[in-house]
C-alpha cells in the first residue's frame, strides 16, 4: 500500500527581511485531522511561516507540498486563492453589511444555490448559531462572531486550516469553550491544522503535536507530553512554566550541589551545567521544620531554606524560599492551601527524575 502523503509538508522554508533571517529553515508535516501548534515567543517567525504557507508571502527558499503535490517553491507558485487553505486570524473581520448566512457562504462561489444553503445551515448548526442565520454580525457577541468566522473558514472544505492566535481576542471565560468546540469541528472535518500561538497552555490544550520555535528555527517538535517532559534546553523548560535553576560544575560525570550530586552523563569535567526543575517538583519536608535534615534521603541531600513568602493561587499555593547555602531564591508549588509563615525553616529536596541537566550555553544567565 502506498503511504498517504502528509496533508501539508513544508521543507526548509527560509525568509529574510532586509538581510535579517526571520524564518531559518523550518520544516514540518501535518496529516489530515492533525493539529500542530507552532509555539514560540513574539517575533520568532511564526506568522511569517504561516503567511508563506498561505501564499501571501513568498519564501526565499524551501518548498510547500499539499497532499504530495508541490504548491510552491522559488520558481513555481500556486496563488493563495487556489491553495484550498482556510485562514483564521485574531481579527477575523466578518463583513458587517452581509448577513450571517452570506458571511458563511462567502467562499462558496461554486455549486447550486440549494447546496450552498445546505452547507451554510450545516455549519451554523455545528457551531450552534443556526438561529442567527438571517442576523448581522453586530447583533452577535465576540464569541459568536468568532464561531461564524470559523464556519466561514470551513465552508469551502479547506484541506488545511491556518490559524494565527485566533482566540486571543476572546475573554478567558469564553475561550476554553470555543477552543474545544473548534477543535472538535476541525477533527470532524478531517482538516489539517497549523495553529500559531505564543501561549503554552493553548498549545497543550489544542495540539496533537507542538513545534517549539525560537529565533526562526524549530528547536523541538513532538507530542505535548514529550515536549513538556523532555525539553531540549533550559529555555524550553522555562517557556512552559516557572523554572528553578542551580548552576554547578561537573566532575566525573557528576554535578555537586547543596542538594547532593546529580548525574551529568557524557558531560566533560569542568563544564558548568544548569540543573533545571519546575516548582511543582520541589519536595518540601514540612514536618522537619527547624529539626535539621533527615540522615538519609532518597533523592539526594535536603537543603535548608527559609520561607520568604507564600501566596494562594487558587488550585495551588506558591511558596518562595531563600536558600541558606547561598541566599538564592527557589520557588515551590504545593497543591491546595499551604501558607507557611515568612521565616519558617524547611528542608527541600529535588527528585532526580524530575530535573534536567543542561550544559550552560551562551546567553543562559546564572
Ligand atoms: P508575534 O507572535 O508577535 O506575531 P511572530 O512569531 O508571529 O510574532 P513574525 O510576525 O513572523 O513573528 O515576525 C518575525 C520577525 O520578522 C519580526 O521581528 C518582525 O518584525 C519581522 N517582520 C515580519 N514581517 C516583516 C516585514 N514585512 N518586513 C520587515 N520585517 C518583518
Amino acid at each position: 500500500m502506498t503511504p498517504v502523503p502528509p496533508r501539508l509538508e513544508i521543507k526548509d522554508l527560509r525568509r529574510a527581511y532586509g538581510g535579517r533571517t526571520v524564518v531559518d529553515g523550518v520544516s514540518l508535516s501535518i496529516m489530515p485531522g492533525q493539529v500542530t501548534c507552532l509555539l514560540g515567543p513574539s517575533g520568532c517567525g511564526k506568522s511569517t511561516t504561516l503567511r508563506m504557507i498561505a501564499g501571501v508571502e513568498m519564501q526565499d527558499s524551501g518548498t510547500i507540498h499539499v497532499d504530495g503535490k508541490l504548491i510552491c517553491d522559488t520558481i513555481f507558485r500556486i496563488p493563495p486563492e487556489r491553495r484550498e487553505i482556510g485562514l483564521m486570524f485574531q481579527d477575523f473581520a466578518l463583513f458587517p453589511h452581509l448577513s450571517v448566512a452570506d458571511n458563511v457562504g462567502f467562499g462558496l462561489k461554486k455549486g447550486r444555490k440549494a447546496e450552498r444553503r445546505a452547507r451554510i445551515e450545516e455549519l451554523l448548526d455545528r457551531v450552534d448559531l443556526k438561529r442567527f442565520i438571517d442576523g448581522y454580525p453586530h447583533q452577535l457577541s465576540g464569541g459568536e462572531q468568532q464561531r461564524v468566522a470559523l464556519a466561514r473558514a470551513l465552508a469551502p472544505r479547506p484541506r488545511i486550516m491556518l490559524m494565527d492566535e485566533p482566540f486571543s481576542g476572546l475573554d478567558n471565560r469564553l475561550r476554553d469553550g470555543i477552543r474545544d468546540e473548534t477543535l472538535s469541528i476541525l477533527k470532524e472535518e478531517d482538516t489539517a491544522v497549523l495553529l500559531v500561538t505564543h501561549e503554552p497552555d493553548e498549545a497543550m490544550r489544542m495540539a496533537d503535536e507542538i513545534a517549539l520555535m525560537r529565533d526562526g528555527k524549530i528547536v523541538m517538535q513532538g507530542a505535548p507530553y514529550n515536549v513538556y517532559t523532555r525539553p531540549v534546553d533550559r529555555a524550553a523548560v522555562a517557556f512552559f512554566s516557572d523554572a528553578n535553576v542551580i548552576r554547578a560544575q561537573v566532575s566525573g560525570a557528576l554535578a555537586q550541589t547543596p542538594f547532593g550530586r546529580f548525574l551529568a552523563p557524557g558531560v566533560p569535567d569542568g563544564t558548568w551545567v544548569d540543573i533545571v526543575f519546575r516548582p511543582q517538583h520541589v519536595r518540601i519536608d514540612f514536618d522537619r521544620a527547624g529539626k535539621g535534615p533527615l540522615p538519609t534521603a532518597i533523592d539526594g541531600t535536603p537543603a535548608r531554606a527559609v520561607v520568604e513568602r507564600a501566596r494562594f493561587m487558587g488550585s495551588e499555593s506558591l511558596v518562595e524560599f531563600v536558600m541558606d547555602h547561598d541566599g538564592s531564591r527557589l520557588k515551590a508549588t504545593v497543591p491546595n492551601v499551604f501558607m507557611p509563615q515568612p521565616g519558617a525553616v524547611m528542608w527541600l529536596t529535588i527528585p532526580r527524575d524530575r530535573c534536567f541537566v543542561f550544559p550552560v550555553k551562551e546567553g543562559d544567565h546564572g
